[in-house]
């Protein structure tokens, strides 16, 4: 090869190439000469750094009317969201989507509980009654690791205000038959209804408590402000609220039966800002029926479609109506679909096609199964998705439900497709519409098309979203974007490049060679 001896410049030189090193979009997901593409099957290659990473802008809509100031959503599922999950997604930037196996009184119970969070204020303090013994209190402490309690007359929340127990009040006393009633502190400074955190914070500098006790104008306790809670509470300032109430943003799944109509009534009135149509195949008749209902009935509601993997169920959706869909089928970490039903298509080349058709119409998509790191959420995104969908990767965290257990000497939680036989039977025990998700709630046979199983602890969301927070925005600075929008945008004209991964250049991408190492992906 020649050495270039005349005054041409190495960046000259480059622009006489006719299109830039690697492939545009098109060329990678070319499915007809390579088949689908997965996240591991490319890489997208890096451009150039000219700021830092913390100014890249990773908002981007979940749908129509909804925009987040991060892409990350919760699934639906009953091991990992329901309403601590649900809180801090959407005090970190993203949103959870309630899981539906469970009664509608009970998920409408759930959107309320996110929709009356303020943060810094408790809204389900535990009460005691005026009858508990000073045993009792003692023993309550022991198990919940803090004492303080507001005592209501009925021993119930929400009650009457007649008093609060503190640790001084029973730490020296040493008959512990002596009745709350005897002993607790009646002369208590409360605050009303519909203050605000900084207003309510001074009171309590003030008043040198511990505990603020919030009452209605019939002394009905309504809330709770700690000051060891404020003193520990973060600030938020991704958080997803909607712009008229300044509540936090919720959404909840319903299956797509006519029991769900009912269903979403309830959860309306609880304050619902997005429905997702929990179906793993989207387009059929009930959901299309369904989508023109909430429509005509809820026309304020926001709709998420789905799940589809090809442009043609997207298309019947968007043309009934959606504001947003979810793509996936068979990806999930807990999936037999494939399997099984010998439907469903590679998650990076169902989110590409979906996506790009879905795009043309204002409609974006969530990226749903299969997103096992922070490369998957920025592939998954330069795909076209907007937002991408998570199990596997919020289970285990100390907002997931369920407890913690050790297993062959580590702390795991439980984590299970809601396609499993364990999720479907607790659906049918308790009479409810989960098992619409796989058209199986006439089924005399339950066929599983996902599994349980158990994934170790991850600590909380409090730091691991902000981790994969922060992994996003350095993924963007090495491919030379400064927000998710420019991102897609570069995509769509050519300039970000991308190239196939063989199955060495995986192995390769991986850590090899070592005898042992530790993977520790932040402090
Ligand atoms: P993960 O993030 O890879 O764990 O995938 C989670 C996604 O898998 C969910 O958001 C659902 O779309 C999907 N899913 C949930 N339960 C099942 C199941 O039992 N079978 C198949 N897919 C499931």
């Amino acid at each position: 090869m020649s050495i270039i001896q005349d005054n041409t410049t190495a960046l000259d030189f480059l622009s006489s190439y006719d299109s830039k090193d690697g492939l545009n979009v098109n060329q990678l997901m070319d499915s007809k000469t390579r088949g689908g593409l997965t996240y591991n099957d490319f890489l997208i290659l890096p451009g150039k750094i000219n700021f830092p990473s913390s100014i890249v802008n990773l908002e981007s809509k979940l749908t129509k009317k909804i925009t987040l100031k991060a892409p990350f959503v919760s699934s639906p599922m009953d091991t990992v969201t329901e309403v601590n999950m649900a809180i801090h997604m959407a005090l970190l930037g993203g949103i959870g989507i309630l899981h539906h196996n469970c009664s509608p009184e009970e998920q409408a119970e759930m959107v309320r509980q996110v929709k009356r969070y303020e943060n810094g204020f408790i809204n389900n303090p535990v009460v005691v009654s005026p009858d508990f013994t000073v045993g009792d209190v003692k023993k309550l402490k022991e198990s919940l690791g803090f004492a303080g309690y507001p005592v209501t007359e009925n021993g119930k929340f929400p009650g009457k205000l007649v008093g609060i127990i503190t640790s001084r009040d029973i730490q020296f006393h040493e008959d512990n038959s002596t009745k709350v009633s005897e002993i607790m502190t009646t002369d208590i400074v409360t605050a009303h209804k519909g203050i605000g955190l900084h207003d309510g914070n001074e009171i309590l500098r003030k008043s040198k408590k511990g505990k603020l006790p919030i009452v209605d104008s019939n002394n009905n306790l309504v809330s709770l402000l700690s000051r060891t809670d404020l003193m520990k509470n973060l600030n938020y300032p991704n958080a997803s609220k909607s712009p008229q109430t300044k509540q936090l943003l919720c959404g909840a799944a319903i299956g797509t039966i006519e029991a769900d109509k009912e269903r979403l009534a309830k959860l309306v009135e609880a304050g619902l800002d997005v429905v997702v149509l929990d179906s793993s195949q989207g387009n059929s008749v009930f959901q299309l029926n369904m989508i023109k209902w909430i429509k005509q009935t809820f026309p304020d509601l926001q709709i998420i479609g789905g799940n589809v993997v090809t442009r043609e169920q997207a298309a019947s959706l968007i043309q009934a109506g959606v504001d947003g869909l979810r793509i996936g089928m068979g990806s999930g970490s807990i999936c037999i679909t494939q399997e099984v039903m010998a439907c469903g298509r590679p998650q990076g080349t169902a989110v590409f096609n979906v996506s790009e058709f879905a795009n043309k119409f204002g409609v974006p998509c969530i990226a749903d199964g299969g997103i096992q790191n922070i490369g998957h959420i920025t592939k998954a995104i330069a795909l076209g998705a907007s937002t991408c969908m998570m199990g596997g990767m919020l289970a285990g965290t100390t907002e997931s439900p369920g407890e913690y257990f050790y297993r062959d000497g580590k702390r795991l939680k439980s984590y299970r497709g809601m396609g499993s036989i364990d999720a479907m039977q607790k659906t049918s025990v308790s009479g409810n519409a989960a098992t619409s998700r796989y058209f199986s709630e006439s089924d005399q046979v339950l066929v599983a098309q996902g599994v349980s199983g158990s994934v170790v602890d991850k600590g909380s969301i409090k730091k691991y979203i902000p981790y994969i927070f922060n992994g996003l925005q350095h993924s963007c600075q090495d491919i030379g974007v400064q927000s998710l929008a420019q991102l897609r945008e570069e995509v769509d004209n050519g300039d970000v490049r991308f190239e196939f991964r063989t199955a060495s250049a995986q192995l390769e991408g991986g850590v090899h060679n070592l005898h042992s190492y530790n993977k520790r992906l932040y402090n």
